[in-house]
């Protein structure tokens, strides 16, 4: 598991240099790879290593090789569409390149001067996260006169673990048609009578489609109406009660098509909802959460289902039907439980990023929270 720790430096000059001297030979392999239509690593580093080495003498060799591969991710990302031209002055770091000191407060850094210490600035996350240092990025903000550093940490297993029941209590929500909510504590919100009603309602209905008469019609309207209601009270109930629970994180999956249908209002809307109850589920839970001061977080749903909640191992032929068997560790359980433990897990990890990446985060009960969790 891994951690992001900030901290600020003192402004230096050096470090501006080697900043502006990272940027040019990131520029020339931005460049190269731009005009040869490629960002293969080794090919982009046998054509420009050399003259790098030749055009910036003072940029140190493991920084030329860090610059290369910054630029091959650029390109890639870009899919080589467009020309890219860097601005920014961030440097990337690795464990050849740098050394963070947690007890001196103090960092070493690849420099165009040579390897340099500088103070960093202390900070609680010094402590809290305390692992391997694998790499960093140093962030140089010419125009007013500041740098700072981000320090990537990785945590042995058992300290997050411990950290995640200490801070935040996250429970996941699997969602489907049979169990419209499974949660990762245990609970099981069947579906059962909501179908078995909605199975009535049908039933009526046809019958009264068929009759053709207007009183029939009128009945029709009301019944739908009767239904909606139903199926509305009773996304009201499993929410209350789904936030009423002592978790601050919520974790649901980020479902595509409830993205699609978001954006549906009015009449077309309204009509939906009566048959479509995972997602008002959704809204649902999510307004209430907001209300509450709680978090939601939407996670990928990619693999949920097929992965091991115990060992992580993912297989597809993990899951038969509604049992859940891992083919590594045997580990067995209800699959729409497994999903919701993955689910959790995901809503986690995802719930410590936005709270070490992002500076307005820092409490769960903060008013600001909901906003960030993706929702919108
Ligand atoms: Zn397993």
């Amino acid at each position: 598991m891994f951690r992001t720790v900030k901290l600020k430096l003192p402004y230096d000059q050096s470090l501006l240099e080697t900043g502006k001297r990272f940027r040019e030979a990131c520029q020339a392999v931005l460049d190269y790879g731009f005009s040869e239509h490629t960002f293969n690593k080794n090919r982009l580093d046998r054509a420009t290593y050399r003259n790098i080495r030749k055009d910036i003498p003072t940029l140190p060799s493991a920084l030329v090789q860090t610059a290369r591969d910054t630029a091959s991710e650029a390109l890639k990302q870009t899919k080589l569409q467009k020309e890219i031209k860097r601005k920014s002055l961030t440097i990337r770091y690795d464990r050849r390149t740098f050394r963070f000191y947690p007890d001196s407060f103090t960092i070493s850094l690849t420099t165009v001067a040579g390897r340099l210490v500088f103070p960093v600035a202390k900070s609680p996350l010094i402590d809290k996260y305390r692992g391997e240092y694998t790499n960093a990025q140093v962030f140089i903000d010419a125009k007013h006169g500041k740098m700072s550093v981000m320090i990537q940490v990785e945590l042995p297993d058992k300290e997050v673990e411990k950290e995640v029941n200490e801070e935040a209590k996250a429970i996941g929500i699997d969602r489907g048609v049979k169990n419209i909510a499974v949660l990762s504590n245990n609970m099981f919100f069947n579906s059962g009578q909501l179908r078995s009603v909605k199975g009535r309602y049908r039933y009526n209905r046809s019958k009264l489609q068929h009759a053709g008469t207007r009183s029939a019609h009128r009945r029709l309207r009301e019944l739908s109406g009767r239904e909606r209601r139903f199926v509305q009270n009773t996304n009201h109930v499993i929410s209350r009660q789904i936030v009423n629970l002592p978790y601050n994180v919520i974790a649901l999956e980020y479902l595509e098509s409830a993205g699609m249908r978001r954006k549906n209002n009015g009449k077309r809307f309204n009509t939906m909802l009566g048959s479509w109850s995972p997602y008002q589920l959704e809204l649902f839970v999510e307004y209430k959460a907001v209300e509450m001061g709680k978090m939601i977080i939407y996670v990928n749903p990619k693999y949920t289902s097929q992965k091991c909640s115990k060992c992580r191992y993912t297989d597809r032929n993990n899951r038969k039907g509604s049992i859940f068997h891992c083919l590594r560790c045997n580990f067995e359980l209800h699959a729409d439980l497994n999903a919701s433990r993955n689910i959790g897990i995901l809503g986690i990890s995802e719930y410590f990023r936005l709270m070490s990446t992002s500076q307005s985060l820092r409490h769960p009960d903060s008013n600001k929270l909901p906003a960030l969790a993706g929702s919108s």
